[in-house]
């Protein structure tokens, strides 16, 4: 692993509108059909042919992964020329990409710098199950709330990623999986045998999503676009540590599924487990939750709760997050802690976390354990980059002893 981090100072967050790069050129991943019309003027087309040449670009970006504006055959070559004038389509560089005995993937992409920043790196992963590939989407690079069992708490925020990062997450998950309509599979693929391969989104990465509203949500709509990617809402999930005043907004404007990082039952723990409680305690938070737009039993909020050794897992917090969440559409999931080197906390053993799991069971929440995967990777959501950072700080101190 020869890349240093960049984690070195806060840069202005960017903006939802894909910036331009260094030399002026406007990105096209990320941009919504209006947002690609104005490429597409810039680029000399006349009004009565922007909707079909907008059609054109949102099937080449979206649905078939393009990962160069040449790659788009039945756009002409002239019109291809053009629009390398004034557009890119840069992918991101895959720095690193790890595979786990269960099949699970990490991925650490690096996109290039914006502005006065540096570029930026950040995890992706891809966890395949029965029936079904998730892929754990990260929204900024860093993190500023500072929730103290996660690593990603430790970092501070970066900047927040664009639109267009986030997409290029999931189009180049499905490249390398060899997960695109019509593609022959990339090197190493994984070939589809039936459906796709990334069928579920969480938005569970890096970041706080309902820090960087507008990108995500910007990603989030071109990715449920029935033209484009074509996962639908009840297929995403967007994870917040809780965010309350923007939680109205994620139901209405996105309308994708909803996760909160509850993991305690009481302010006093949750303040300490979540800072941004203090901001906006459980009783707020549930209250939100209740008003959740569009909730029902088809519909169900999920709960996260990590497990905690001493902290937050006796059988009485059991009864008290099942008493707490009567009357919401819930699920509820246990996540064994993943410790990371310097956390304060150990993960709860096993027969605390299934009398836990079998009060909440008897409430009638089905199989409530998230079954830690990747672990020989250091996959798990939430958990994302501290690897390669551990990874990276051995191959520099081997470097060094090398000297
Ligand atoms: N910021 C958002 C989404 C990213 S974190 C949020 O907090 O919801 C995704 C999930 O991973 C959250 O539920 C988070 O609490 C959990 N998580 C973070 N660190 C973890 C760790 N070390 N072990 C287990 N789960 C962790
Ligand atoms: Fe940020 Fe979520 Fe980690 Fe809290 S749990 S520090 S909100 S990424």
């Amino acid at each position: 692993m020869t890349v240093q981090l960049d984690i070195v100072a806060a840069t202005p967050a960017a903006s939802v509108r894909p910036a331009s790069d260094e030399d002026g050129r406007m990105d096209l991943v990320g941009r919504d059909r209006d947002g690609l019309a104005e490429v597409l003027r810039a680029a000399g087309v006349p009004d009565r042919q922007i909707k079909m040449r907008v059609a054109q670009l949102w099937h080449w970006l979206y649905l078939r992964g393009a990962t160069s504006i040449d790659d788009m055959t039945n756009v002409s070559r002239e019109l291809r020329a053009r629009l390398a004038e004034v557009a890119q389509l840069a992918e991101p560089k895959i720095v690193d990409e790890q595979i786990s005995v269960d099949g699970t993937r990490k991925w650490l992409f690096r996109f290039p710098a914006r502005g006065a920043g540096r570029p930026v790196e950040v995890e992706t992963v891809y966890i395949p199950e029965e029936g079904r590939g998730t892929l754990c989407v990260s929204s900024q690079v860093g993190c500023t709330l500072n929730c103290s069992f996660c690593h990603t708490g430790t970092q501070r925020l970066v900047r927040n990623l664009t639109a267009g990062e986030i997409l290029q997450q999931i189009l180049a998950a499905r490249t390398r999986l060899g997960d695109l309509p019509g593609q022959a599979p990339a090197t190493g693929a994984i070939v589809p045998t039936e459906g796709r391969l990334v069928s579920n989104i969480v938005m569970m990465g890096m970041g706080e999503p309902l820090y960087n509203f507008d990108a995500v949500k910007q990603a989030l709509l071109i990715a449920s676009d029935g033209d484009g990617v074509g996962l639908s809402k009840r297929r995403i999930t967007l994870s917040t540590s809780g965010v309350v005043p923007m939680i109205p907004r994620a139901g209405d404007e996105i309308g994708v599924m909803l996760a909160i990082s509850l993991h305690a039952v009481r302010d006093e723990i949750r303040d300490e487990l979540v800072p941004l409680n203090k901001r906006y305690p459980i009783a707020e938070l549930l209250d939100a939750c209740r008003a959740y737009p569009g909730l029902s039993n088809a519909r169900r909020i999920t709960f996260e709760y990590v497990m905690l050794a001493g902290v937050n897992d006796s059988p009485a917090d059991a009864r008290e997050l099942v008493r707490l969440l009567k009357g919401i559409p819930a699920k509820i999931n246990l996540i064994p802690f993943n410790p990371w080197p310097g956390s304060a906390y150990d993960c709860s053993d096993w027969e605390t976390i299934e009398t836990f799991a079998e009060i909440v069971n008897r409430a009638g929440y089905a199989s409530p354990i998230r079954t830690p995967r990747g672990r020989d990777i250091s996959a798990a959501c939430g958990q994302l980059k501290s690897a390669s950072e551990k990874l990276r700080a051995s191959a520099r101190r081997q470097a060094a002893a090398a000297e």
